[in-house]
């Protein structure tokens, strides 16, 4: 869905889109970084110099609301945000922390683990961890 699409099912909501809201779901359509809040509101300040990181938070809390985006927490470490709102994989480098999609069919376990576990399965996230080819090149694995 492009932003176009999303702003008119969020405006047919009620929901009220300012530019600077527009810039933050603009950006997390285009880039394939899984940017923090923080690295949203330096993206979106560069164009508005006013927007303050109360509004990057708000924003992305109502975008997850509504399904647009993914929000991929990590514990104690920053959230990353997505989006792409459909499950789908990603692997994350240990060393420079970057976060890549990884694209491949999600594998067919959610029945098996209902039946295992006797929960409604929601969905289910799988991550793996590596040293990307650019942290390769840094200095040679030990
Ligand atoms: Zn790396
Ligand atoms: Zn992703």
């Amino acid at each position: 869905m492009d932003a176009i699409e999303i702003l008119k099912q969020l405006k047919d909501k009620g929901v009220r889109f300012t530019p600077q809201r527009q810039a933050i779901l603009e950006f997390l359509l285009e880039t394939v970084s899984h940017p923090t809040a923080d690295e949203i509101y330096h993206h979106v300040k560069a164009k508005f110099p006013g927007v303050s990181l109360g509004t990057i938070y708000n924003t992305l809390k109502m975008l997850k609301e509504h399904g647009h985006i993914l929000e991929l927490s990590y514990g104690d470490m920053s959230s990353r945000f997505d989006g792409n709102p459909q499950n789908h994989y990603h692997i994350v480098c240990s060393k420079c922390g970057k976060v890549a999609d990884l694209h491949r069919p999600l594998l067919d376990i959610n029945q098996e683990v209902r039946e295992k576990s006797g929960f409604i399965i929601m969905g289910h996230r799988l991550e793996f961890y590596g040293i990307c080819s650019e942290c390769q090149n840094d200095e040679p694995l030990n």
